[in-house]
């Protein structure tokens, strides 16, 4: 037996799957290109056996036909990040135990001496493939597909290693609740080497039989052009896009804005999800848009959990209920379930559930408690909707023996009139246990004193929650997926 998407692949056949700057391709092109390069691992082997694949390669064609070239030879898919430096790049490729690594020609100064210096096997995305057919291996859908390296709090990142079931589940969750058709098309902005680009828009998109549209990088105004045009059914994104996307709508001409709210207003649905959407953002999408954007928490080792309903009311500031075949709790510290208003830790459960973290059994057996994925988020379930509080780890202070959220904090202190972006932050002090901490981003050719901006503060926020400093940065600290670094954000008021 095939893979399922492999399967469901050869019905789609003629049909476009991808579009991209190379050109338009059918579920036909994908299956013969990533048949030959399933070819071309092979060589004289019948299976890859979970031999780990690294690979570099821009949103596009190529980049799916890859992945699923590895997946048809039986290897196991270890993305990269296409902005990461050469340190980083090779921490993924040592951890994983790569035995081959492919990359775009583009990459090729950077990744060719961590093949020569580790011994693996080099392939480039522009060499000829064998164009004769070899038989593939039956792949069971047990067996490991995927490697997504994600950061904790502390120490280098984890490998999390999904099984093709694993992605299967996460897939027909979303497939099920967001009601995904053929007949969609998805416009996919987001970076390759991360749950949300790869499984909710490109392998929900291919496993459904609709059309992809790749960008090789997130531009506003390509962005823009794309939703112009007015064919476009869904768009998935992270919060910081949305904020850039409508900072271009802002600067447009008023019959350019025009017709970007036309294009959205084509669509069925609009996703925000990886980091909480600001509600001020949600309203300005709102008024742009006409859509009151769907928000979903998620994470690499669950895939999606909670979701806002499709068709039900959206509230603002929610994620909504738990998708299908995912079991959701909060719970205390005991491990007891919380009643409904008070916050606790999320724990899921559901078949999506990463199966471990990359030979590190000590932090896959840590992470789970009686079969239960510990996320180390907190949650409260207010009116039947979920909301979540942050990372226990960084995201819940524990100031002067109040436990406060630097979410909810950074939710109000987005009202101040001169603020334009900001993360709060606890910071280690022998008085408040943690000082809670602003950095903030000021609109342009606007000052604030700590004095000033404590006093607004103290009519939006109880007074333990006000931070007690403050700090203006030009732009606050992000990884490639847009999300703030909380632990960089610390590590300022420690440099301070
Ligand atoms: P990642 O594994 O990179 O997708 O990061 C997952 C983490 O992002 C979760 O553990 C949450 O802390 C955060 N996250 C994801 N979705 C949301 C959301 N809608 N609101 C707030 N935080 C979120």
């Amino acid at each position: 037996m095939n893979l399922p998407l492999i399967t469901r692949a050869e019905a789609h056949n003629k049909k476009t799957a991808i579009i991209a700057d190379t050109g338009v391709f059918t579920y036909q092109d994908l299956l013969q290109a990533s048949g030959q390069i399933a070819a071309n691992l092979l060589q004289n082997t019948a299976d890859l056996q979970e031999q780990r694949v690294a690979f570099l390669i821009p949103s596009g064609f190529e980049y799916v036909a890859t992945q699923w070239g590895i997946w048809r030879a039986g290897g196991i898919a270890v993305p990269l990040c296409i902005s990461h430096p050469r340190p980083e790049l090779e921490y993924v490729i040592t951890n994983s135990g790569a035995s081959i690594l492919i990359t775009h020609p583009q990459f090729e100064e950077i990744l060719h001496p961590i093949a020569i210096e580790h011994n693996l096997r080099f392939i480039l995305t522009s060499e000829t493939l064998p164009d004769h057919l070899v038989s593939l291996p039956e792949i069971d859908i047990n067996r490991r597909a995927l490697i997504l390296y994600t950061s904790g709090t502390t120490g280098k990142p984890k490998g999390v290693v999904t099984t093709h079931q694993n992605i299967q589940a996460q897939v027909t969750s979303l497939i099920t609740a967001w009601e995904w058709k053929s007949s969609d098309r998805i416009l996919h902005v987001l970076p390759l080497h991360h749950i949300h680009g790869i499984i909710n828009v490109l392998t929900c998109a291919l496993w459904a039989g609709a059309e992809c549209y790749m960008l090789s990088k997130f531009d506003a105004e390509v962005v823009w052009n794309c939703i112009c045009e007015g064919d476009l059914t869904l768009f998935m994104a992270v919060p910081t896009i949305y904020v850039k996307l409508i900072a271009a709508w802002e600067n447009a001409t008023a019959e350019r804005q025009q017709s970007m709210t036309a294009g959205c207003k084509k669509m069925r649905l609009m996703v925000s999800g990886s980091a909480a959407l600001p509600v001020q953002v949600l309203e300005k999408w709102q008024t742009i848009s006409g859509h009151f954007l769907l928000e979903r928490y998620g994470m690499t080792e669950i895939g999606m959990a909670l979701s806002n309903s499709l068709h039900g009311q959206r509230y603002a500031g929610y994620v909504g209920q738990p998708l299908p075949q995912v079991e959701v709790k909060l719970v205390d510290e005991s491990g007891e379930l919380v009643p409904s208003g008070t916050p606790g830790e999320i724990q899921v459960k559901s078949p999506g559930v990463f199966l471990e973290y990359w030979q590190n059994p000590e932090a896959t057996a840590k992470t789970f408690k009686d079969g239960w994925f510990c996320t180390g988020d907190l949650a409260v379930v207010e009116n039947g909707n979920y909301r979540i509080l942050g990372r226990m780890s960084v995201d819940i202070i524990k100031t002067g023996g109040y436990k406060v959220s630097a979410l909810e904090i950074e939710e109000a202190l987005r009202n101040h009139p001169d603020i334009q972006e900001c993360a709060v932050v606890g910071v280690a002090d022998p008085e408040w246990g943690e000082r809670v901490c602003a950095a903030l981003v000021l609109h342009p050719q606007r000052q604030l004193t700590l004095e000033s901006f404590r006093s607004w503060a103290k009519e939006q926020l109880a007074v333990y929650k006000v931070p007690t400093k403050i700090l203006t940065v030009a732009e606050l600290p992000r990884n490639a997926m847009g999300k703030v670094t909380k632990p960089a954000v610390v590590e300022l008021f420690r440099a301070d």
